[in-house]
């Protein structure tokens, strides 16, 4: 049984038959898939648990073949694999060229610690899309320190520049971190060197446990705002017009009636055991996928979950203390998190009120130096809801903002 927690998905009717359903249309175009939960890093801020993601639970190459089949059928065009580390699964790669075969773009997410020549050779045979792999620090004292795991710094790199030299896209990933916040020039410089484009995440989340501690390793909203988002070569997509709307309340980065993400809609997260997540940071699940079983199928679960509604009918009106709140104009909430914290997606949480505070408080900053400013000077000031999402590198954005 999955140690996720099930909400609940409608019976199915009394001939078996899924019932006509307003979601109907909607179709998810990208999927993120569990392979395994076990991992043997020790990554200070992660927020996988045991019990949120035991270590037992596999489905079999079989059953990921009658999945890939379903997810192709909902309409998925794009699949990400990650865990847990996804080289400790020894079919790893035989589940990649299923998915391959399925005519899916695969990207897989991994500490790259277990790939050696003779993997990347298969990951370029494969033709993976993109290989995204954790570093934190460009100091291996610092990543090592991290992990707690010695040496974990040179497997990743070295996994860089094996997949680099064969020209396959990678992705050096990272949250920004207390431990790095200081050094990310140089983190920087390090992707650079090894062909790597680079993704830093603002946040750090909550264990889906619900312990908030590690919480504890990422940078304050008043740091990240210091440090990061005053940096326009790391968030210049800020504008001039909207700082002071957004201070005053008068423009809001979401109106109240807008969809708050792309979870149960766009994206469908699969966890290890099979069971259905809105997206991959649900604690809980909307029911668990089981190949042939009637009323089990991803068709079944994705149009008949009343958790996976509740997801898509969630709107800022409908949060619970928002209306009330001076963060309200930059805030994006976060419904896996309010689920994390508090049991309850419309609940506000540390992630969502983490980054509001960062935005609320460069929006000031903004504001104040827009009233300095002489006339027709331009200064990177932030606006609407992309604000943080800093330009394209190579199309992709070097900030990922979303919690
Ligand atoms: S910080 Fe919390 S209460 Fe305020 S707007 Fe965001 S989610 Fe709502
Ligand atoms: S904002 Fe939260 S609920 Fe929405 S997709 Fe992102 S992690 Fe999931």
């Amino acid at each position: 049984m999955s140690a996720l927690v099930h909400i609940g998905t409608r019976p199915e009717t009394r001939s078996g038959a899924v019932p006509r359903h307003k979601w109907r249309a909607l179709h998810p175009q990208a999927a993120q898939l569990y392979l395994e939960n076990r991992c043997h890093l020790d990554c200070r801020h992660c927020y996988e648990s045991p019990a949120t993601h035991p270590p037992a639970h596999h489905l079999s190459l079989a059953e990921y073949d009658a999945l890939f089949g379903e997810l192709a059928s909902l309409g998925v065009l794009f699949l990400t694999f990650t865990g847990g580390e996804i080289f400790l699964r020894k079919d790893l790669l035989d589940i990649v060229a299923l998915a391959r075969r399925h005519r899916f773009a695969v990207t897989l997410y991994t500490s790259g610690t277990l790939i050696d020549e003779a993997m990347a050779d298969r990951l370029r045979a494969l033709k993976v899309s993109e290989v995204h792999v954790s570093v934190y620090s460009h100091d291996a004292a610092v990543h090592d320190a991290f992990t707690q795991v010695p040496g974990s710094h040179t497997k990743s790199v070295d996994a860089l520049r094996l997949l680099k030299e064969r020209g396959i896209t990678t992705v050096l990933k990272a949250n920004i971190l207390r431990c790095n916040v200081d050094a990310l020039d140089e983190l920087m410089a390090l992707a650079a060197s090894l062909g790597a484009e680079i993704q830093l995440d603002p946040t750090v989340r909550p264990r889906l446990d619900g312990d908030t501690s590690v919480l504890d390793q990422g940078v304050s909203p008043e740091e990240l705002r210091r440090k990061v988002l005053v940096r326009p070569e790391l968030a210049p997509a800020f504008r001039r017009h909207a700082a002071e709307e957004l201070c005053s309340g008068e423009r809001k980065l979401l109106d109240d009636d807008a969809v708050l993400c792309g979870a149960a809609r766009d994206v469908v997260a699969i966890a290890a055991d099979g069971s259905v997540l809105a997206c991959a940071f649900f604690p809980t699940d909307a029911g668990r996928w089981q190949a042939g079983v009637p009323g089990r199928s991803l068709e079944d679960i994705w149009l008949q979950s009343d958790q996976l509604d509740a997801v898509r009918e969630r709107r800022f009106a409908t949060m619970h203390r928002c209306g009330r709140c001076e963060l309200r104009p930059t805030c994006n909430p976060c419904m896996a998190f309010g689920l994390v914290e508090h049991g309850d997606l419309g609940a506000c949480n540390s992630a969502s009120r983490h980054g509001a505070a960062a935005l609320r408080g460069l929006a000031e900053l903004k504001a104040q130096a827009n009233a300095k400013m002489t006339r027709g000077r331009a200064l990177p000031i932030v606006g609407e809801r992309d604000v943080v999402v800093a330009p394209p590198l190579q199309g992709r954005p070097l900030l990922q903002t979303e919690p």
